[in-house]
């Protein structure tokens, strides 16, 4: 007998994609993980950038407020929806992968702004380095969401070198500023290199 997933017992995509946003977002388990080694509103963009709340261009042509282009501000290759911003536009995937080499952990393939926000517990690090990793996701949230800003409203040219080096130099210093590990340095106590 034919499976289906909702009560008109037709297969279709939408049923398939329905189920799954249902599965996903009923699972118990996910919780959002604050991180105090960052400053509050750094931990609240990431959250809100997982409940969707960020006002990207398709966001705001829903509510009407003026825009000629809906396309990505950064690659102008897809919409721009929150996911897009951090997941599938090519600026994030080029900070995720530059992530995943420096915290020398395998390549980054997310699937979904949560896929992100969870890596951190499953990479197998000590608890005060996997606090520091989870960090620097958070860091990376906030700097793609600045350098986005930075295009929009100032008009600025974007430079995967510099936004990798920004998420660097603030991971550090708020890490370093705020855990009470003072002695913490990219090069020993954690691993990381700058
Ligand atoms: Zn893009």
């Amino acid at each position: 007998m034919l499976q289906t997933l909702d009560a008109s017992r037709e297969f279709s995509v939408a049923s398939l994609k329905n189920k799954l946003i249902e599965l996903t977002y009923f699972r118990p388990s996910y919780k959002f993980g604050w991180n105090n080694w960052v400053p509050n509103k750094v931990c609240i963009l990431a959250w809100r950038s997982e409940l969707e709340r960020l006002p990207v261009l398709t966001e705001l042509a829903k509510r009407n407020i003026g825009t000629n282009s809906v396309l990505c501000p950064v690659c102008g290759d897809l919409e721009e929806t929150v996911e897009h911003c951090f997941v599938t536009c090519g600026l994030a995937q080029s900070v995720w992968q530059a992530i995943s080499l420096w915290c020398k952990i395998p390549s980054i393939f997310a699937f979904s702004i949560r896929d992100l926000l969870a890596i951190y517990k499953y990479v197998k690090f000590p608890r005060k380095k996997t606090k520091m990793f989870h960090a620097i996701c958070l860091v990376s949230f906030w700097c793609l969401w600045k350098v986005r800003n930075d295009i929009v409203f100032n008009g600025k040219m974007v430079s995967v070198v510099n936004l990798v080096g920004d998420i660097k130099a603030l991971s550090y210093l708020w890490v370093k500023n705020r855990s009470g590990e003072m002695s913490i340095s990219w090069d020993d106590g954690c691993g990381f290199k700058v």
